[in-house]
């Protein structure tokens, strides 16, 4: 006994059910912290999955790891991510049923690793022919795509996803992976054309410079040095150690062409990228009035070329106006603050787009219409929630976002938790939990909600601000006792809120936001003089992005927060018809070292996750359950009377195995098909005691 208590003390223990102390964080945070120190990065809270960035190769996982945890029960090895993913599928294998992995924490936590793994999983354990191997090659190979366009170094993370992913992974009805389907959320569009201090752009433009044959460059009118170019060096860390962009470069053109991708795609798709950069190189003069000219047409006639536009009107575009007066368009000069400002708007839209554009092409390459599609796992590898020193409108929708993920959570879990009690036939105690809805109503509700007041503002007439917007928030929601504003917070000491700033009270913690910014991202403004040259472009991709039928619509499009609403909306509708499975990431420290516990940051994330929300959850009533045949399967032997000789029902074995084991009747309950147990310590017993037999 002695000896299996001691390695529980080193170890902790892999399920946090099993924690005695179940309410105390600080019991949460020892467990993980002697699990971390023997590189036991997962833990279980019952069947979400905990885990912690280790920051080095682990070399768990292996093939034979891979097979290791091929059908196996899900507890009877070690927590894995392997495990949940197996786990997942055979549920979806046998019950015909779809599922998805929802896989959460902050940036540099190891989501899109994490992600990757599953997906590795799946290539390598699934049944698979020959024909079939190269939809498997392109969903892999849709990974390095995605994160060259996709992903930025930050100071947080060298390979930071800055777009929301869900992808589908589809199955026949023999469970044989047959294609996918990938929709991305929120690509980080500002990082073109600026990046704060320590930070990159998105890698691609990186990896041309670097890796890109010398004739392609020329053709661009690209030099290989990343410093020449604004939009890549602003940051101060062009060429960083351990990015390798020239070996990125390989791995990524090997994706194109592995995933239908033609030389044409590939001239239209770096034509495009050059211009980004031709662009960022622009300069803008004033004259004696203020208005803006373009000394230097060098860059322009690059871009025209590039685009297929016609240089004297993207000159005219970048500098001047059109202004529809009643009857007629009248064209007047922009300052060079404004010419800056609609570059940026240009570089922005066409990047943007043609984000969009290469995820429905890769889309379209991994459709396989020779075989039926049955069921799906979906793996979604979204942001977590953001508290920086500073927080804007990237923030505030990432936030909405998780508030909205967290309600789904504790929504699914509930129910599901609730559901299995009834169809068990078990009494229980239902637990209390903050709803978190009515903070997602503050964002969401129709002409009451943040984002409906944002998109008023955005659409009045007259000079809206973001402090005019600031001063409807206080006029419609300041009562809101999620909502704080500097004027109207309360004198309980809450922490400062500055000039311009709101506050909300997110189910994950205190956030403050600063409105700046608010009006100009949600309105996402390109200039219709801007837009009449995309749409004229001669370069194929750029014209399937803007199409002439936008000219001709005079409806304003959706604002950024909305398209954004609606897209989690419909995120939502996909996720509540499919079976859960929850992967939480956790960031051990904030320097990207290994072996270092940062107890203050992980307590933190541990708070925000919502991990002792959900232990309570999986605590109340019954800590532990079990089929009859598994734990019968598990335990029989400490039974050496009855067993092997006795043959039965499952349910009427595991009473005589209690019996004989010495269950008090107000341990456990047994339901239809699985026994519950009330008290994790009664799992314990048996456990040490079955170690010991
Ligand atoms: P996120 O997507 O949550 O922002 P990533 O998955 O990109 O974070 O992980 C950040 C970095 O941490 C990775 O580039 C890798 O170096 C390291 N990392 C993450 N997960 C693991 C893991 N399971 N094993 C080893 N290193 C990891
Ligand atoms: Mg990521």
């Amino acid at each position: 006994m002695e000896g299996t208590l001691t390695a529980r003390d080193k170890v902790g223990v892999q399920d946090f059910v099993l924690l005695d102390a179940y309410t105390s964080e600080s019991a949460f945070l020892e467990n993980l912290r002697k699990r971390f120190r023997e590189n036991l990065i997962y833990t279980y809270i019952g069947t979400l999955l905990v885990s912690v960035n280790p920051y080095q190769e682990l070399g768990i996982y292996t093939a034979s790891q891979m097979e290791l945890y091929q059908g196996v029960n899900f507890f009877e090895l070690p927590p894995h991510v392997y495990a949940v993913a197996d786990n997942a599928y055979r549920m979806m294998c046998s019950e015909l049923n779809n599922h998805f992995i929802l896989i959460s924490g902050e940036s540099g936590a190891g989501k899109t690793e994490a992600s990757k793994k599953i997906l590795q999983y799946f290539a390598v354990t699934c049944p698979m022919t020959e024909s079939l191997q190269i939809a498997r090659d392109r969903l892999l190979l849709s990974i390095p795509i995605l994160e060259a366009f996709g992903n930025a170094k930050t100071p947080r993370n060298d390979n930071s996803s800055r777009f929301g992913k869900y992808m589908d992974i589809q199955f026949d009805f023999q469970g044989v992976p047959v294609g996918g389907h990938i929709i991305s959320y929120l690509i980080e569009k500002s990082r073109v054309v600026y990046q704060n201090h320590g930070e990159r752009n998105f890698h691609i433009f990186y990896q041309l410079l670097a890796g890109g044959e010398v004739e392609r460059l020329t053709s661009l009118g690209l030099e290989q040095d990343p410093q020449l170019y604004k939009y890549l060096s602003q940051g101060h860390c062009t060429r960083e150690s351990p990015i390798n962009d020239k070996n990125d470069w390989k791995t990524v053109s090997n994706a194109f062409s592995v995933i239908d991708f033609t030389e044409a795609d590939l001239e239209s798709l770096f034509g495009i990228i050059a211009s980004v950069l031709h662009l960022g190189n622009i300069c803008f003069k004033g004259d004696k009035q203020g208005c803006a000219s373009i000394p230097d047409t060098h860059e322009i006639k690059w871009i025209a070329k590039l685009l297929g536009v016609c240089p004297v009107v993207l000159l005219e575009a970048l500098t001047h106006r059109k202004i529809e007066a009643k009857t007629e368009e009248v064209i007047c000069p922009l300052t060079v603050e404004l010419s800056v400002y609609a570059r940026d708007a240009m570089a922005k839209a066409v990047y943007g787009r043609t984000f969009t554009w290469l995820v429905n092409k890769i889309n379209s390459s991994l459709v396989n219409k020779d075989f039926t599609q049955k069921t799906v796992i979906g793996l979604l590898d979204i942001y977590g929630f953001e508290v920086f020193d500073k927080n804007g409108f990237e923030q505030f929708c990432i936030n909405y976002c998780n508030e909205k993920l967290q309600q789904l959570l504790i929504e699914r879990t509930l129910k599901a938790e609730q559901a299995e009690y009834e169809s068990e036939g078990i009494e229980w105690e239902p637990v209390q939990y903050f709803n978190n809805k009515i903070i997602c109503d503050l964002v969401e509700e129709r002409h009451r909600g943040i984002m409906s007041i944002l998109d008023e503002e955005c659409i009045r007439p007259g000079p809206a601000t973001d402090l005019s917007f600031l001063e409807k928030l206080e006029e419609k929601v300041g009562t809101h006792a999620h909502f704080q504003t500097r004027k109207l917070a309360g004198p309980k000491g809450r922490k400062r809120i500055g000039w311009l700033e709101f506050c909300l009270l997110h189910y994950a913690g205190e956030v403050t936001y600063s409105t700046k910014g608010f009006l100009e991202k949600n309105n996402d403004l390109l200039y219709r003089h801007l837009k009449e040259v995309l749409c004229r472009s001669k370069n194929s991709i750029l014209r399937e992005c803007f199409l002439v039928a936008e000219l001709e619509n005079r409806r304003r499009p959706p604002t950024v927060g909305t398209q954004f609403k609606n897209s989690l909306s419909s995120l939502l509708e996909l996720l509540i018809s499919k079976e859960p499975s929850y992967i939480r990431c956790i960031k051990p420290n904030e320097r990207k070292e290994p072996s270092k516990f940062d107890d203050f940051l992980i307590s933190h994330q541990i708070k925000y996750l919502g991990l002792m929300e959900h232990l309570r959850v999986r605590r109340a009533g019954f800590a532990y359950r079990r089929k009859y045949e598994h734990f019968l399967q598990r335990y029989k032997s400490l039974c050496p009377d009855t067993w092997p000789h006795w043959h039965g029902p499952p349910g009427e074995g595991v009473e005589r195995l209690i019996k004989y084991i010495g269950y008090q009747p107000q341990d456990y309950k047994l339901g239809k098909t699985k026994i519950f147990i009330r008290f994790p310590r009664t799992l314990f017993a048996t456990e040490d005691a079955f170690e010991f037999s």
